[in-house]
């Protein structure tokens, strides 16, 4: 079987965990610490912090810029559901805006006019854009449009550590960057994350809600405000310390099959079958998305795939699609691109363990499949 996606560990890992585990050191300490400061050299932030997961990072994030009931921030329609719910989830609104159709990222047109159309009730406070499967596209128009309207900006980064618009690091234009080190990630430690920032008072603000709001001092602990304990461990910050100098090498790789079936893929292309992401050099390929022809039922393609060998999978969702986040502004109609590449995207297989021969074969099957 060719898989989506295949997490790797590195022995030199395994090994360090094995020894915090011995050490009982096993809450968020030292090698927290460490990966919180290789974190924020690696992206050239002022501060990291590690977290549980992306969906903690992003409800952290938001927390600390105190938004809540009232609010209102700006999401794009195709992303993973965590988007979307954990606006919610303070108690603002999710405001879905649709996304181009070849980078799957939010449209910076239509999301201007979202901001410069907007009538409330609520009060817009925040643009969350998705760097869409490490899709570093628009980062910083979206940074000038938040700066220009007096908004935050939230860079949900889950998928794109590593990512880069040009010069710009993703996870380093915004008030916070959040990051995800689920399996599904190029960088894992099981579950995890991260939020980066370079304003030390959030920053400051983020450490406290992430750790019950709690601060040790001479004489004991204070509790500063309320919070939540969002903290990772110290065997998982291990694991991420050991894969963070190989990342780059691992985007490498990804780029050079990323290439290679972008190449190969043109023949379908052509007979109107299916169409292509756009892979800029800044990509970090965390997903390898193609959108089938709207004549194609994607569950077939992904069902014979596997019958011979090839794991597939949908890419993300269409927050509009699945009528979780009821708004006047949030309906299927003004998301027909998120819709459809909700219907009729198709993940093929993306990790550092793929050869060029795997790329041919999943093509080869993929052809195939979708000529019969
Ligand atoms: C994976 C992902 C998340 C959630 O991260 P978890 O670590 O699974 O909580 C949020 N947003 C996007 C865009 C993601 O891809």
């Amino acid at each position: 079987m060719i898989k989506l996606s295949q997490p790797q560990i590195p022995e030199s890992a395994i090994e360090r965990v094995g020894e915090i585990l011995r050490s009982g050191m096993l809450v968020h300490g030292e090698e927290g610490i460490k990966f919180e400061q290789e974190l924020a050299e690696y992206l050239g932030v002022k501060h990291a912090l590690v977290v549980s997961n992306g969906t903690a990072a992003l409800h952290v994030a938001l927390l600390a810029l105190g938004i809540g009931p009232g609010d209102a921030v700006i999401v794009p329609d195709f992303t993973f559901t965590a988007t979307a719910n954990i606006v919610e989830m303070t108690g603002a609104k999710a405001i879905i805006v649709d996304v181009e159709p070849d980078s799957y990222n939010l449209d910076p047109t239509q999301l201007e006019a979202a901001i410069e159309n907007w009538q409330g009730p609520e009060t817009l406070k925040a643009i969350m854009p998705v760097l869409e499967f490490g899709n570093p596209k628009n980062l910083k128009v979206y940074r000038d449009l938040a700066k220009a309207n007096g908004l935050f900006l939230v860079e949900d980064a889950a998928c794109a550590l590593g990512a880069k618009d040009d010069d710009i690091m993703v996870g380093s234009a915004a008030e916070f960057g959040c990051f995800s080190f689920h399996p599904r990630k190029t960088l894992t430690t099981g579950e995890g994350g991260a939020i980066t920032t370079n304003d030390t008072a959030l920053y400051e603000k983020a450490a406290l809600i992430r750790n019950h709001g709690m601060v040790r001092t001479d004489t004991g602990i204070e509790f500063k405000c309320v919070g939540l304990n969002y903290r990772l461990t110290n065997f998982q910050s291990a694991i991420g310390r050991s894969i963070l100098p190989s990342l780059n090498d691992w985007i490498a790789v990804r780029h050079t099959l990323a290439a290679h079936y972008t190449q190969q893929l043109e023949a379908l292309v052509s007979d109107g079958l299916l169409r292509l992401p756009t892979i800029q050099p800044g990509h970090s390929v965390q997903t390898y998305m193609v959108v089938l022809a709207s004549s194609i039922e994607r569950a077939n393609v992904i069902t014979a795939l596997r019958a011979k060998g090839i794991e597939s999978n949908l890419g993300a969702q269409s927050m509009s699609a699945l009528g979780l986040f009821a708004h006047p502004h949030n309906s299927t109609e003004f998301n027909p691109n998120g819709n459809e590449l909700y219907r009729q995207g198709l993940a093929l297989p993306m990790h550092e363990h793929m050869t060029l021969a795997d790329v041919d074969q999943v093509i080869a099957v993929l052809t195939e499949v979708l000529k019969s």
